[in-house]
């Protein structure tokens, strides 16, 4: 198996694993994240396997912080938050995803919240699907 196959961001990003992804275009998807920060965490992923954010080609990586803006601002107006947070880590899987986290004080950011219920993600992935139409 390529490492491509292998990858669960790929495979989200092949739609092979349903994960409340609510927006995509040619080379991104946006999709929420399982264990949340906050309610509304998403995570904006390349469809490319790469896995180190500044192994991404020049227009690549400006491309993949637009596609994060334009879902930053559908994330601000449905959550209602202070700032969406941004942050690109990458330690836990080698596929390059930009954390968009709605915050209202940095507080927040140490106290993640329960795991919300399947139906609540679902139900807010639409609420996104319809913003970022
Ligand atoms: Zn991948």
């Amino acid at each position: 198996m390529t490492k491509q196959n292998k990858c669960v961001f790929c495979q989200v990003a092949r739609k092979e694993i349903e994960h409340n992804q609510f927006w995509e275009d040619e080379n991104h998807v946006a999709f929420l994240d399982n264990s949340p920060l906050t309610f509304g965490h998403t995570l904006v992923i390349p469809k490319k396997h790469v896995g180190y954010v500044f192994s991404l080609h020049e227009n690549e990586y400006l491309n993949l912080l637009k596609a994060s803006e334009k879902i930053a601002k559908a994330l601000k107006k449905a959550t209602k938050c202070e700032r969406v947070c941004l942050g690109i880590y990458g330690f836990e899987i080698d596929h390059t995803h930009v954390h968009l986290t709605p915050l209202n004080n940095v507080d927040e950011m140490k106290h993640p919240i329960r795991k919300p219920s399947q139906k609540r993600q679902k139900d807010f992935a639409e609420k996104m699907r319809k913003l970022t139409k």
